[in-house]
Formats: C-alpha cells, sequence, structure tokens
C-alpha cells in the first residue's frame, strides 16, 4: 500500500479497532484520572525516613507505592496506544508527552524507597515480615529487592556512583551518533541499476535481493565505513566493556556477567550450558549452510549470501478472517481455557488490526495489570503477519493469564520469560502448517521459515553471546581490546559457527563494531534461550503431553511470584541443564532432514 491509499482511521472499520473504553471511558476520563494520580503522588512522601519504623507502615509504604505505580501505568500505557493508532494526533501527541512527565515525577518521588529499604538490617526486615500478614504476602517482592543489599555500597559512595550515570554511559550515546547520524554510507546500485543509498534498514533488505552483484556491493560499501572507523569503534566498544567491568568490581561482583545475571537472579550456568551445548552441534548450522551454498548454486559461499531467500515468494497467503480460524486451530494443543483467551481477544476488539493513516509501523502486545492485553497490528494478507498475529496472541495471553491469577505486586513477568510464551505460539503454528498442507511447497516455505528463524535466533545469539563474553573476560585480564584483536577472534568466532564452506575472511571480520547489543551488557543470550525453550514446550505440548501443558500453562499463570529460573524449573524445565537446547536442536536436524529430503 502507498501513502496515498491508506485511509485515515475514521475512515477504517470500528470493529477491526481496538477498544480502550474499559481502560478509561473517554479522554475525559483519562484528565481526572490524571489529575487525581498527580494528586495523589505526594502521598508516598509521608513515608520518607520511616520505612524501619514498624511493620504496618512498611506494608502500608509498599502498598502506596504499588497503588500510585499502578495509576501511572494505565495513564501511560492509555496514552501510548492513543498516540500509537494516530502519531500526527495533536491532542494525544500532548497526553503522552503529559504521562511521560507524570512517570518521571512518580518515579523522582519514590526513589527514597529502595535504599530506604536496603538498608534496613537483614534480621530486623526478616522479623517485621514474619509478624504481618500482608508482608508476608509481599516476601518475594522484598526479597527480590533485599538480595541486592551485598553489593549496595555506603550512601556517599552511591551518590558519586548515581553522578556519574552518564559518564558511564558516553561510550553508547558516542557509537549512537556515529551508528545513527554521523556515519555516511556509499550508495549501491540496484538490480535495476538505480543508485540507492545505504541505510541501516535498507541494509537488511538489499542483502534478501536475488542479484548476487547487489548483495556484495551492499555488503563491501556498508562494511567499508566500519572498516574506516574500526580504531575509533574498538575504543567505544572497549570503553563499554570497561564501565562493565568496573561497575561489577566496585559492587563486589566476580564478574560483569555475574553483575549482569543478578539482575534477573539467573545463575550463570544458564550461560555457560547454552554456549557449551549449541557449541557442540555447530554441525548442524555447518549443514544447513552446505544445503544453501548447493541451493544458490555458489561455489565461494560469502556472508552475504546468508539471508537471500531460497524458495521466493511464500507460497499461501491469508485474509485476517482466515487466520484468526487458522490461529484457533493451531493452538488446540493448548486446550479450551486457552483457546477462550484468543477468543476474546478476537471478539472483545482487543487487537488493532490494519494500517491506517499515521499509526506506528510494526506490531506489539501492551496493556496495564488493570487492562486488556491489547494488540498492535498492520495486517498484511500474508503468511507472515499470520506469525506476527501468532506470536503477539501469546504474550497476550501470557499477560492475560498472569493478571488472572497474580495480585498486582506479582502480576508482570520478566524479559528472561516474555518471549517464551510468544515463540512457543509460532512453534506450534509452524507445527499445524507442516500437518495441514501436503504441498511441497508449503511444506518446504514453512520448513524454511523454522530454520532460518531458529539460525537466526539460536545459533547467531549464541555467536554474540559468546563474543561478547569472551571480550569481557579479555578486558578484565588485562587484554587491550584493538581492532586488530576484535577482529581476529570474531573471524575465528564466525568461522567456528559457520564452518568451512563459507569465507570468514571477508569483511565480516569487522561484524564486531556494528551490533548494537554489545552495548547491552549480557543481553542477547536470552534470545537464545527463549527460543530454544519455546522449542521445547511446543515439542512436548504438541505430542499430546497432558502434564506438559499443565506445567506450561502454570508458567503463564506464574508472573513475578518466583525467580524466572524457578518458574522454568517448575513447569519442567531446567535452563542450567542441556536438555531443553538439545530437544530444541534435535528438532531442528529433524526438520532440516525433512527439508532435505523435499528438495530431492
Ligand atoms: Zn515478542
Amino acid at each position: 500500500m502507498t501513502e496515498s491509499n491508506v485511509k485515515t482511521r475514521e475512515q477504517m472499520d470500528a470493529t477491526y479497532q481496538w477498544d480502550l473504553t474499559p481502560l478509561f471511558a473517554s479522554d475525559e476520563e483519562f484528565e481526572s484520572g490524571y489529575a487525581k494520580a498527580e494528586n495523589n503522588l505526594d502521598k508516598i512522601t509521608a513515608y520518607k525516613g520511616r520505612l524501619g519504623e514498624s511493620p504496618e507502615v512498611l506494608s502500608e509504604a509498599i502498598d502506596t507505592l504499588l497503588e500510585l505505580g499502578r495509576e501511572v501505568s494505565n495513564l501511560g500505557v492509555y496514552a501510548h496506544l492513543k498516540n500509537d493508532q494516530d502519531q500526527t494526533n495533536p491532542t494525544y501527541q500532548k497526553m503522552n508527552a503529559q504521562t511521560e512527565q507524570l512517570y518521571s515525577k512518580y518515579s523522582q518521588v519514590t526513589s527514597f524507597f529502595r535504599p530506604e529499604l536496603l538498608a534496613i538490617p537483614a534480621e530486623q526486615l526478616e522479623e517485621m515480615t514474619a509478624n504481618n500478614d500482608r508482608l508476608k504476602e509481599l516476601d518475594q517482592f522484598i526479597n527480590d529487592i533485599a538480595r541486592n543489599r551485598e553489593h549496595v555500597l555506603p550512601p556517599e559512595q552511591e551518590l558519586l556512583l548515581a553522578s556519574a550515570s552518564e559518564v558511564f554511559g558516553g561510550a553508547t550515546r558516542i557509537f549512537g551518533y556515529l551508528n545513527n547520524a554521523d556515519f555516511q554510507f556509499p550508495t549501491v546500485k540496484d538490480s535495476e541499476g538505480n543508485d540507492v543509498q545505504l541505510t541501516h534498514g535498507l541494509y537488511g533488505k538489499l542483502l534478501e535481493s536475488t542479484d548476487r552483484r547487489v548483495r556484495k556491493d551492499t555488503f563491501e560499501g556498508f562494511y567499508s565505513v566500519y572498516q574506516q572507523f574500526e580504531n575509533t569503534l574498538a575504543q567505544t566498544l572497549t570503553t563499554e566493556i570497561k564501565t562493565h567491568n568496573y561497575n561489577a568490581k566496585v559492587r563486589g561482583f566476580e564478574s560483569a556477567r555475574a553483575a549482569a545475571l543478578f539482575t534477573n537472579n539467573i545463575p550463570e550456568s544458564v550461560y555457560d550450558t547454552l554456549l557449551d551445548t549449541v557449541g557442540s552441534r555447530l554441525n548442524l548450522l555447518h549443514r544447513y549452510v552446505d544445503l544453501r551454498k548447493s541451493l544458490l548454486n555458489i561455489d565461494d559461499l560469502e556472508m552475504y549470501d546468508m539471508y537471500t531467500p531460497l524458495l521466493g515468494e511464500p507460497p499461501i497467503a491469508f485474509t485476517y478472517e482466515e487466520a484468526k480460524e487458522i490461529t484457533l486451530n493451531a493452538l488446540q494443543p493448548l486446550g479450551e481455557e486457552y483457546l477462550e483467551i484468543i477468543r476474546n481477544a478476537f471478539d472483545e476488539q482487543w487487537i488493532d488490526v490494519y494500517e491506517n493513516k499515521g499509526k506506528r509501523s510494526g506490531a506489539y502486545s501492551s496493556g496495564t495489570y488493570d487492562s486488556k492485553p491489547y494488540i498492535l497490528m498492520n495486517w498484511q494478507d500474508s503468511l507472515n503477519s499470520l506469525y506476527t498475529l501468532v506470536h503477539e496472541l501469546g504474550h497476550s495471553a501470557h499477560s492475560y493469564l498472569t493478571h488472572a491469577n497474580q495480585p498486582y505486586e506479582y502480576g508482570s513477568y520478566s524479559i528472561f520469560l516474555a518471549e517464551i510464551a510468544s515463540t512457543t505460539n509460532e512453534n506450534l503454528l509452524t507445527n499445524y502448517l507442516l500437518r495441514t498442507y501436503a504441498d511441497k511447497d508449503i511444506q518446504r516455505y514453512v520448513l524454511n521459515h523454522f530454520l532460518d528463524g531458529l539460525k537466526g535466533t539460536v545459533f547467531r545469539q549464541t555467536q554474540f553471546a559468546e563474543f561478547e563474553h569472551f571480550i569481557h573476560e579479555q578486558d578484565a585480564n588485562g587484554q587491550p581490546l584493538t581492532a586488530e584483536f576484535l577482529s581476529e577472534n570474531y573471524q575465528k568466532l564466525n568461522a567456528k559457527y559457520y564452518g568451512p564452506s563459507v569465507n570468514s575472511e571477508s569483511e565480516i571480520k569487522n561484524e564486531w563494531s556494528r551490533i548494537p547489543h554489545f552495548y547491552m551488557n549480557y543481553y542477547v543470550f536470552q534470545y537464545a534461550t527463549g527460543f530454544a525453550a519455546a522449542t521445547a514446550f511446543a515439542d512436548r505440548i504438541a505430542g499430546g503431553d497432558k502434564e506438559a501443558l499443565n506445567s506450561y500453562l502454570g508458567f503463564l499463570k506464574s508472573g513475578k511470584s518466583q525467580y524466572a529460573i524457578d518458574t522454568m524449573k517448575t513447569a519442567g524445565l531446567d535452563m542450567t541443564k542441556r536438555d531443553y537446547i538439545e530437544q530444541t536442536l534435535d528438532v531442528f536436524e529433524q526438520r532440516l532432514a525433512e527439508f532435505e529430503a523435499l528438495l530431492d
């Protein structure tokens, strides 16, 4: 669709738009809610300096804190959803800016809470909790804060660190400005011979070109900029790594990784197990690369040949109404309780389906404890949109079950778990499509979609995680992270992952210099663990194992009532052990074999 024939929101059928009235019946109701929340913010100040006074005072203070957070997030989510449905609407732009101010006031007035709670001696806090019923319910909430105690420094040192936070953020900001604003990428000729200016967005698109000359020019042109600035980029990355290592050290952690994983209470063995297990089965990725080489009929396979589609245009497409039907069929293994939620999502207008003028692009699931878990989409009649729909419904059903089964204080879930629910649904859709469509073209396409997804998420993100950990350790050991050192080691790692069939001595050795995630302090591994957990869950549930299904639903209902790693353990998935990753790689192997067989 071109911009000119995209309709305004008012011209569209309202039954395919989300209904936000259960959150706030009108903008007027939002305004009065806003005034009330702004007034209420002061309530928390009455508890400043008094948290250790008595169990009653502490429980009242926590309830006040939670209540304020709840009000602020209801307002914030309403404003951001309204703003996203049409970003050209000045009323909602203003509303959105207003709630950002409210968030910021909320963080200011509540900033005393955490350090003050941590200052209460452990024994005293335990005794207070033991003698108050409400505090007993809040035990996990309190413990999750209190376990930080041994890594908190005396107040004057905390103040020094806090006031240097802008300095610590310097490397990320410099990299961001270089990468997003200052870099001038060259132009390349597209397949029709037109000059196009390379951008980050276009880079990915052009690497999917079926014209190898376009892919080569794009890859070499894009990387030429990073190579020109490789010494500067080595310094921004080094500075970021040093910041992680420094902060971990001053807070008494053994390593940056220990500090980063401590945030969500994830054992480091989860990380090591991921690297070991994936590392021991890289022959599967090599086999996939070989297959790509023979399908593309290329003797000297390059990294820029990794993204061009193997099979051309998708052989099937669906309307939204058809997609609803398929979704309900595909998610059947999750049982009636789950399907009822999906039906409600369709019938109660949780989903903003189609594109309209000014609407935010892409897709997401968003809501609050008190709202429906809404979904924004920009539906196109395609297989991709169907995958997006079941993905976002996975997030929304997860939110719904969490809200319905947990009190407010535990009514959310951690990032570590979020993508498991959505990716499990994608896996169930893959199973369903493979079962339902006998057509060879469709079978091939769906298998390829799965294999590419797993390659990009499990193999590639594990490669990043391995490199990220390696450079943190090298810096901690005093090794200077020069551009030469980084490139040499990146090249080795790339050769290890992709195998001998592809050239790792090309510009790819500079890939370390352009990945924003290396500035995110041990974040990427969660993409790989999440995808692997989801594939293992889907495999168990699809096999009709009733117990596996109940455990899975238990996970979706558990919110933050336990630490993420314990939630998974309760659901039958021990993420400190290899099994779930092995099971996932078994599925990859099996589908790779099916794919190979279909190509013969
Ligand atoms: Zn997601």
